[in-house]
């Protein structure tokens, strides 16, 4: 099975090739703007700040990015460095504001306008990678804007542009076509599992969907496609909030997932308690998650122990999942594939956002798309699951059937076969007949050879057999060194016939088993489907042992015929 691997390396590699299309680093607006900020902690009402009342207290930002102080809100002012002559809008953008409110408030404007990613009711023009405001048309080097970001829990930084109307949503466009490809393939994968899960009561389905969907509902919040739902006002007041409360819902499920995909329970049983342990605390912080901002506000604790927590379920998960990979679970190595793209790309945006790096297109929609490709995996592994368990029952329903020495239906079997059989002879008028057929003075054999070597003969006879047959004919084994032969649509002479040529085949050569040349015969006795009377199977073969009663009663080495069946013919 090396097609997954394949699968994911083609993956990988559409990643990368969606990730340079939409890299969008060059800003072709016709200027550029300068940023000043008040100091920090420096909060005055607006209405002063507009007015320019402040303007000698901003300094300018030199080669630095500006930031949403801890815990105090911010002002900065914009200008631009040369005036607006472009015939398209400008806009301003504003990127990685995250859930924050931040108020514009534009040259002789008292009143601002305040943007956030989970606001509903945006402007429909843009989607949710930025923030948009519209700015005048006619506006000019010199004249200030101001905008004003609240405190937040760390110092984050984000990025603030001016942008031409039309070039901007060129690249919007396609940032939405791309964000909603990756979000209708994980959709699409959610619908999969869920169908999969109804119509085959696998209640391993159930867990896939369980780990997709909060990990869906991630990308719908972090693209803010979610506040496009109706419905969506009830969600907007949880904020950042909703995203915390998302990621704390499906680490818990994805280890769920884990322990049940990758069979954890019965290849490492140890690992699986720990891991099931894990998802307690995931309990709370789901939880407290929905707590009001004023509880997480003064203590920063949330995401710290939630990143904390999470990286220890990361490294125990990997930890286990290679483990039961190198036990041998082909479950557990796609899931590893499936698993290290998106922790990579995980782990690339996290260092990207800790140490403020400007954000590449590739990295942009690196997780996004690793989150595609890992569903995507992921179900053709169940694919594969599903075949495997299908074939270990086939296989566990053909054991149940078959002799374990010589490989032949074992009665069981048989008994189905012939009352199939004899179904078939009643609608088709067709005659049946049946031999049952003992080997002579085998426990003397055994005694003498070893019970090894009358096992031998045992195979070698039902080979012997089943090269006279036919084959619709079947040779099963009774029990013992007894066996049956099941002759459809052979009426007695033709049995007779065809139980007289094994007794020869047997007679003429010595089996030869252990080294040693073993002399052996058989006897057997005939019945068949007499049409008048009530047949059953059972009788049948009370018929046939009869018939071979006697012929072991005539000498052994022979044939003998249930009278019965001999005055039908
Ligand atoms: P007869 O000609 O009257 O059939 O004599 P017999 O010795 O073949 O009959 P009996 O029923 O007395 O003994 C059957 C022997 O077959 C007893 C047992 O040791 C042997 N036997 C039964 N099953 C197996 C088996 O699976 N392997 C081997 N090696 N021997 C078996
Ligand atoms: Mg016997
Ligand atoms: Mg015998």
């Amino acid at each position: 099975a090396r097609w997954p691997f394949l699968l994911a390396v083609a993956g990988l590699l559409c990643i990368a090739q969606v990730g340079n299309a939409r890299a969008d680093t060059p800003r072709d607006a016709p200027t550029a703007l300068s940023i000043s900020a008040l100091p920090e902690g420096v909060d005055p009402a607006a209405a002063a700040v507009t007015g320019g009342l402040f303007d000698a207290a901003f300094r300018p930002l030199v080669g630095a990015a500006p930031y949403f102080a801890k815990g105090a809100a911010r002002w900065y002012r914009l200008r631009l460095t040369a005036d607006w002559r472009a015939h398209s809008v400008p806009l301003l953008i504003i990127h990685n504001a995250r859930f924050q409110p931040v108020t514009l408030y534009l040259p002789g404007d008292a009143r601002g306008q305040t943007q956030y990613h989970a606001q509903s009711g945006r402007d429909g023009r843009f989607s949710r990678r930025a923030l948009v405001f519209e700015l005048p048309r006619d506006l000019r080097a010199g004249q200030s804007l101001y905008l004003r970001v609240p405190g937040s829990v760390k110092a984050t930084p984000f990025s603030v542009g001016i942008d031409a109307e039309e070039a901007y949503h060129v690249r919007d466009t396609g940032w939405v076509r791309v964000m909603t490809f990756f979000e209708a393939v994980q959709f699409t994968m959610i619908l999969v599992g869920l169908t999969l899960w109804l119509a085959l009561r696998e209640r391993l389905y159930g867990f896939f969907v369980g780990y997709l969907v909060p990990q869906f509902l991630y990308l719908l919040v972090s693209t803010g496609d979610i506040y496009l739902l109706p419905g969506a006002r009830w969600i907007e007041p949880l904020g950042v909030r909703l995203l915390w409360f998302v990621a704390a819902l499906g680490t818990p499920f994805a280890l769920s997932f884990i322990i049940e995909f990758c069979e954890m329970r019965r290849i490492a049983p140890r690992l699986a308690r720990l891991l099931s342990w894990l998802r307690w605390p995931w309990v709370v912080l789901t939880l407290t998650s929905l707590l009001p901002m004023a509880w997480h506000a003064g203590n920063s604790l949330q995401p710290d122990v939630g990143n904390v927590l999470f990286l220890l379920c990361a490294v125990a998960a990997i930890t286990a999942v290679a483990v039961a990979w190198r036990r041998g679970s082909v479950a557990a190595g796609i899931f590893l594939l499936a698993w290290i793209p998106q922790s990579v790309f995980t782990a690339l945006r996290a260092a990207q956002v800790l140490l403020q790096l400007p954000l590449p297109g590739w990295l942009e929609f690196g997780l996004p798309a690793a989150l595609a490709l890992s569903s995507l995996v992921l179900t053709l592994g169940l694919g594969l699951s599903t075949l495997q368990t299908r074939r270990e029952r086939d296989h566990a329903r053909n054991e149940a059937r078959r002799d374990a020495l010589t490989g032949l239906p074992n009665r069981r079997a048989l008994m189905a076969r012939i009352a199939e059989a004899l179904i078939d002879a009643r609608q088709t008028h067709r005659p049946l007949s049946l031999i049952f057929l003992d080997l002579d003075h085998f426990k003397a054999i055994n005694d003498r050879h070893g019970h090894l070597a009358g096992d031998a003969c045992l195979r070698i006879l039902a080979e012997r057999a089943q090269s006279e047959l036919r084959p619709a004919d079947t040779l099963a084994r009774w029990g013992g060194e007894e066996f049956v032969v099941l002759l459809p649509g052979a009426a007695l002479d033709e049995a007779s016939t065809i139980g007289e040529r094994i007794r020869r085949r047997v007679e003429a050569n010595p089996f030869v088993a252990g080294g040693e040349a073993i002399a052996i015969t058989v006897s057997l006795g005939i019945s068949g489907y007499s049409r008048s009377s009530v047949d059953s199977p059972e009788q049948l073969i009370e018929q046939a042992d009869a018939a071979l009663y006697r012929a072991k009663a005539e000498g052994r080495n022979r044939l003998a015929v249930h009278p019965a069946y001999a005055a039908l013919a």
